[in-house]
């Protein structure tokens, strides 16, 4: 072994940073660095077991998997081995510091030296190895890569730098040995080890032994696969820890569904909702992050595609049996085996997520706050389950405040005598939402009106056509005749006359010459209350946010002429209707003016806009 080979190499910065905070740390719960290490040995196994499906000689002999901890109390060294896929010299160095993998740099611009908030990142973050200078004020990790010949030594004190050499040849795998800081004694004690390793280890599906005195194996935590266990030998408390074990989720989980499918499909399933929203969740890729295992052998979390991307946020496993374990992981998507599986879990998640949502209002607002824009994705994609995605659909409405939100299921048993419809308004807003003029004839009479304002309501509108034979319809299309519907009667403080029709008639007719292209048509309204006019659409026309959207997106080149509105028991219309003849350009153009920006749409000439609104509040200062 000669000097040359050993190379002295530069921490980059972002992992610098979060050694300095490993080896100052204050953590109280310093333990989680045997669950990071422990895992890792696991990660290890699982790759190497599989590459040694197609390349058997990967494994030789040695396929009994395991992770293996030794105290040596008199030189202060803990150490973790593992008969895994191993490092070689170059993984080493890019595995273990010197390439900032993607997120180390968000998380050392998150760590605040408080230990509830940063100890859950650290299996996030992809840093669980350096946790490990928590308690260690050296390191020393020695790797064979299986199939390799040579083995290497990396160590470091954590500061600054690392050196990678050769060393003796050692069995294929990984073995970490930390050199225990001061302070850091009782990590010596095999009592405690073995509580850290059955608090939060006792779900790795290989077995991790520990050395006794006479260096014979114990095996610590139960080594079966958790998922392939029956439930009530689950507990809790177990089904969290190997829940962050899958997800690298910090937060509890909101749901775990345990199932074992038999029968035509044999398959166990072991899912999660976490409780809070994972990192990626709005990536463009929408990635899905179920792992696939056939038989207990992992094979991979991409491509597996075990679940729609509208249930991305569900975090687990999926363990086949029936699937060849020899299967590629590029020939996966087209697996119908695998396409069937997706769609029992969908089903079967759906299901539970109704109890859940039937159950529980309050519990099931939180996971609708954090994962109802996501479920609604599934509205708009063809194959996927409607009716069971609308059952679990919670939505705002004109009848409830803020905090309450309603089934359609209850939407449709307030609905009025003569009501066909479930109307809604989407918008950026609820308070906006609210506050629409397009709201006040219904909610006058006391017709419930849902409330969207996610952006993937613009977009699910447009494709579902019903609910339990009630069709969904925008208050914004024009042809919605309320005088149909037995709603409460309006509360008019005073009796409003309207104009007499043909005086009505007469001006809609001048509005639409004076508006011209401007407007497709101009027609009267029951849906208006305080106000006088509002723009609708056409039935089958595009909604305006939708519209506006695919301007955007240049998908389209310009919006359509609107319908205006007009309400004819408005004291303004009636003025109106009375002097159709007269000059009344002005103040028509700036009524429209007014419907546009309340649907959020541009002035059409914002300098005669401003002219206009002028010379009115002029008038009106000098009457
Ligand atoms: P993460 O596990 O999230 O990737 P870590 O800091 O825990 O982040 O580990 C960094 C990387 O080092 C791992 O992704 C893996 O490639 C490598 N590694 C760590 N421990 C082992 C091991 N026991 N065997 C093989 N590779 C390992
Ligand atoms: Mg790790």
């Amino acid at each position: 072994m000669t000097k040359k080979n050993e190379e002295k190499l530069k921490f980059s910065a972002e992992i610098t940073k979060v050694l300095q905070l490993m080896i100052h740390s204050l953590y109280t719960n310093k333990d989680i660095f045997l669950r990071e290490l422990i895992s890792n040995s696991s990660d290890a196994c699982d790759k190497l077991r599989y590459a040694a499906i197609t390349e058997p000689e990967l494994a030789g002999n040695d396929t009994n998997y395991a992770i293996t901890i030794e105290i040596d109390a008199e030189n202060k060294l803990l150490s973790i081995a593992d008969n895994g896929i191993g490092m070689s010299r170059d993984e080493l160095i890019a595995n273990l510091g010197t390439i900032a993998k993607s997120g180390t740099q968000e998380f050392a611009s998150k760590i605040t030296g408080d230990d509830k908030k940063d100890i859950p990142l650290i299996g996030q973050f992809g840093v669980g190895f350096y946790s490990s200078f928590m308690v260690a004020d050296k390191i020393s990790v020695t790797s064979t890569r299986a199939g390799s010949k040579e083995s290497f030594l990396w160590e470091s004190d954590g500061i600054g730098e690392f050196t990678v050499k050769p060393a003796e040849k050692s069995p294929r795998g990984t073995k970490i040995t930390l050199h225990l800081k001061d302070g850091s004694d009782d990590y010596l004690d095999s009592f405690r080890i073995r509580h850290i390793i059955q608090t939060y280890s006792d779900h790795i599906s290989f077995p991790i032994y520990l050395l006794d005195d006479d260096k014979n194996p114990q095996q610590v935590n139960t080594g079966s696969a958790l998922w392939m266990r029956p439930k009530s030998d689950v507990t809790p408390e177990q089904y969290k820890e190997f829940y962050h074990h899958v997800s690298h989720m910090p937060d509890e989980p909101w749901m775990v569904m345990h199932n074992k499918a038999e029968g035509k499909l044999e398959y166990t399933s072991l899912l999660f909702a976490p409780s809070s929203k994972p990192m990626d969740l709005y990536q463009p890729e929408r990635k899905t992050r179920v792992k696939l295992y056939v038989k207990r052998v992992f094979i991979t979390e991409e491509h597996a595609d075990l679940v729609p991307a509208y249930l991305r946020f569900l975090r687990g496993v999926v363990d086949s049996e029936d699937l060849p374990l020899n299967i590629s992981r590029e020939t996966l998507q087209h697996n119908p085996m695998l396409a069937k599986i997706k769609e029992a879990v969908t089903k079967k998640f759906l299901t539970e997520l109704k109890k859940k949502a039937e159950s529980s209002e309050e519990e099931y607002k939180s996971f609708w706050k954090n994962f109802g824009a996501v479920l609604k994705e599934g509205l708009c994609e063809a194959y996927s389950p409607r009716e069971q995605l609308l059952d679990v659909c919670r939505f705002h409405s004109s009848n409830n405040n803020d905090d309450n939100l309603t089934s359609l299921e209850s939407y449709i048993s307030r609905m009025k005598e003569g009501q066909e419809n479930i109307f809604y308004l989407t918008g950026e807003n609820l308070n906006t939402l609210r506050q629409s003029p397009q709201l006040e004839g219904f909610t006058s009479r006391g017709i419930e009106v849902l409330l969207l304002n996610d952006h993937v309501d613009d977009f699910w509108v447009n494709v579902v056509q019903d609910y339990k034979g009630k069709q969904f319809k925008s208050v914004t299309r024009a042809d919605i005749d309320l005088e149909n519907i037995k709603g409460d009667k309006p509360e008019e403080k005073e009796e409003k006359p309207e104009a007499p029709r043909e005086d009505i008639d007469k001006l809609c007719q001048r509005i639409k010459e004076i508006l011209g292209t401007s407007v497709s048509e101009v027609r009267t309204t029951q849906k208006l209350g305080n106000s006088a006019v509002c723009l609708a659409t056409k039935e089958g026309g595009m909604d305006f946010r939708l519209e506006r959207f695919l301007i955007e997106q240049k998908q389209i080149a310009a919006a359509a002429a609107k319908i205006l509105e007009i309400n004819p028991k408005h004291p303004i219309i009636r003025h109106l209707s009375e002097k159709s003849d007269a000059n009344i350009d002005d103040a028509v153009w700036l009524l429209f003016d007014q419907a546009r920006i309340l649907e959020g749409e541009e002035i059409t000439d914002p300098a005669a806009f401003t002219r206009r609104l002028q010379s009115f509040v002029e008038k009106s200062l000098a009457a």
